[in-house]
Parts: C-alpha cells; sequence; structure tokens
C-alpha cells in the first residue's frame, strides 16, 4: 500500500450524493486498493450533524484504506492539501427562487470555495462540481482560483453519458459494454444534447439500426429527463447514480480513459465553435492524467442547433454571473 494517503476533499458530505459516494471511495473505487486516503468533509453548520454520523459509519465500516475522516465548516480549513475535491453541496432551487436569486447563493459558496482551493490545495488538484447549475458553479470557482490552471476545474455530465448509454442499450438489447462513442454536449441542464451521430452499437453505426424519429427525439428527451423519471419512480432523487458517475469521471481523469471517450464538463478552449471559457460539456478522453478534447468530429445541422441552444443557455448563465459579480467581468 502507498504510505502516503491521498487527501479527498468533499462538500455537502451531510446530503444524500454524499452519503451515497463515501463509502465507495473510502473503499477503493476511486484510487484502487493500494491507495490510503485521508477524508475531509465540509458541511454548512446546519448540515454538520449528518456528516458527523456519516464519519461514525465510516468509522464502523473499519476500511483498510481509510487513513482518517474530519469535517470542517470553514472551507479553507477543509481544502487543505486537497488533491481531489468532489463540489457536492449547493443552493437548491425554491419555489419562487429566479435564476439570478439561485446564481447569487451559489455564488456566495462555489466562490470562496474557489478561493480556498487557490490558496489551500495541493497543486494538483482535480475538481469536480456536481452541485447544480453544475457547469456554471464549475465556473464560478475557477475564477475563483486564478492561481489553479483552469482545466483543473470541470462538473458532472458523466451522469447524462451514463444514462445515455444505458438507456440506448436497454432499447437495441445489447450489454453497455457493445455502445461506443455517445457525446453528451452543453449544459447539465434540459438542454443537455445526447449525441448518437458518432455512437456504434456492436461496432457499427447506431444510427442506422435505430429508428431516426426515436434516436432524435424521443431518447434525447428521456436522456435529458431522467432525473425527473428517477424522482417520479423512487421518490427522491438520484443518490447511488450520481455519486457512481462523480467517481466514474474522478477515477477515469486520474487513470485514464486511452480508448473509449466519455463526456466531461469543462473549460471550452473554443472547440466546435463553443466560446472561450464557458464550461461545456465535450467528448473527452483522459491521457496523462489530463483531459483532452477529441477533435475533428463532424457536426450535422441537427447537432449544431441542439449544441448551440445548450451552449446559449451557458452563455446566459455567463453572463447573469458576470453580471452579478461573481466572476471577473
Ligand atoms: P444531494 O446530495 O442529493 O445533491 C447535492 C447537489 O447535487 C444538489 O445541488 C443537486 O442538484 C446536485 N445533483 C447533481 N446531479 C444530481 C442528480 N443526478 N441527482 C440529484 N442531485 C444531483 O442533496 P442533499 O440535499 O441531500 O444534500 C446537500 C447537502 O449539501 C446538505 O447536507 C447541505 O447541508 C449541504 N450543503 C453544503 C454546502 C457546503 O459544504 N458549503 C453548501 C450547500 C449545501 P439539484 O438540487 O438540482 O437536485
Amino acid at each position: 500500500m502507498s504510505a502516503q494517503p491521498v487527501t479527498i476533499t468533499l462538500t455537502g458530505a451531510g446530503g444524500q450524493i454524499g452519503y451515497a459516494a463515501l463509502f465507495r471511495i473510502a473503499s477503493g473505487a476511486l484510487l484502487g486498493s493500494q491507495q490510503s486516503v485521508r477524508l475531509r468533509l465540509l458541511e454548512v453548520p446546519q448540515g454538520l450533524q449528518a456528516a458527523e454520523g456519516v464519519a461514525l459509519e465510516l468509522t464502523d465500516c473499519a476500511f483498510p484504506l481509510l487513513h482518517s475522516v474530519d469535517i470542517f465548516t470553514d472551507p479553507n480549513a477543509a481544502f487543505e492539501g486537497a488533491s481531489v475535491a468532489f463540489l457536492v453541496g449547493a443552493r437548491p432551487r425554491t419555489a419562487g427562487m429566479e435564476r439570478a436569486d439561485l446564481l447569487q447563493a451559489n455564488g456566495g459558496i462555489f466562490g470562496p470555495q474557489g478561493r480556498a482551493i487557490n490558496d489551500h490545495a495541493d497543486d494538483n488538484i482535480r475538481v469536480i462540481v456536481v452541485g447544480n447549475p453544475a457547469n456554471t458553479n464549475a465556473l464560478i470557482a475557477q475564477h475563483n482560483a486564478p492561481d489553479v490552471p483552469p482545466e483543473r476545474f470541470t462538473a458532472l455530465t458523466r451522469l447524462d453519458h451514463n444514462r445515455a448509454i444505458g438507456i440506448l442499450a436497454q432499447e437495441a438489447r445489447v450489454h453497455v459494454s457493445e455502445i461506443n462513442g455517445i457525446t453528451v454536449w452543453g449544459n447539465h441542464s434540459a438542454t443537455q444534447y445526447p449525441d448518437l451521430s458518432h455512437a456504434t452499437i456492436s461496432n457499427a453505426p447506431a444510427l442506422d439500426t435505430l429508428d431516426p424519429l426515436w434516436a432524435r427525439g424521443e431518447y434525447i428527451r428521456r436522456v435529458a429527463q431522467r432525473g425527473a423519471e428517477i424522482i417520479n419512480t423512487r421518490g427522491s432523487s438520484s443518490a447511488a447514480s450520481a455519486a457512481n458517475a462523480a467517481i466514474d469521471h474522478m477515477r477515469d481523469w486520474i487513470s485514464g480513459t486511452p480508448q473509449r471517450w466519455t463526456s466531461v464538463a469543462l473549460p471550452s478552449d473554443g472547440s466546435y465553435g463553443i466560446p472561450e471559457g464557458i464550461v461545456s460539456s465535450f467528448p473527452a478522453r483522459s491521457v496523462d492524467g489530463s483531459w483532452k478534447i477529441v477533435q475533428g468530429l463532424t457536426i450535422d445541422l441537427f447537432s449544431r442547433e441542439r449544441i448551440e441552444a445548450s451552449v446559449n443557455e451557458l452563455l446566459e448563465e455567463h453572463n447573469a454571473v458576470k453580471a452579478l459579480g461573481l466572476i471577473p467581468a
């Protein structure tokens, strides 16, 4: 076993997704069976007791890989020495809340967390934002961490990607391992675009065998609205699948995805005409510890219109957080 534990900070540790993620991280699902972990949990005062309960249960698992668990309400302390950060806690939209109010409230969370990461995290820090609106919360954190390379801030669209694979595999009656080449573009919101243009089912182009009306209609709606479907069916929001996707994202980022690409929300470098700087979902591979956007995919008119619709929503959020002074103008 590696002598030095890796420090992992998770915010919103008293919530549902935190509960579904922490035990898997402590058991080795993120960094493997030879790497010990030091967990630093951040909560707001109202969530502190729930996080303390989680820490008691973590102790009761006697995980061989778990070095320690500490709980904080101060982000500066929580991110001290962190090389992996899961930003899960966020301010949910409540009835009657305008978008500006939601962004303002989240700016009050992700701005200070970005500054704390800038000042206290390890130089190797990798950040994934799960708390919604995830893309724009990642943008806010990134702009508040000027000393950290922007590409170290990402947001979760792996859940949408995994949903897109699962739903397609079910429709095609094949195992998920037979599905390849799916991309989720844009925002983690109802405007996201799960794109089958380059997807294959058992190495054959998916669009050659699927009903085009389903592939470019019902399928897109089904993936984008899967969260609502789960709330309606299960009676509460998806937590285990969200935690699983966040772990998939971070594990692949650290360990690499040499063959298949996945979907990752990261600051745009201008690829595919998506304006530089906004945090959008792209097809990406992890190579030597960095996400690389897959280049050269042909984008037809149908896809172009859907990508633009989602990117326009991200631009509106970007302009709104600029106008609110949450990121530099
Ligand atoms: P969850 O753990 O279920 O969700 C946390 C965040 O993840 C929410 O913003 C949620 O967005 C988002 N999310 C992203 N993808 C998904 C998905 N597929 N399914 C469900 N949620 C998704 O929320 P809880 O209310 O159980 O817990 C949140 C915890 O965060 C609380 O304990 C609270 O005290 C804490 N918190 C901590 C903060 C901090 O550490 N500074 C700041 C704010 C809150 P959505 O709301 O859109 O579902």
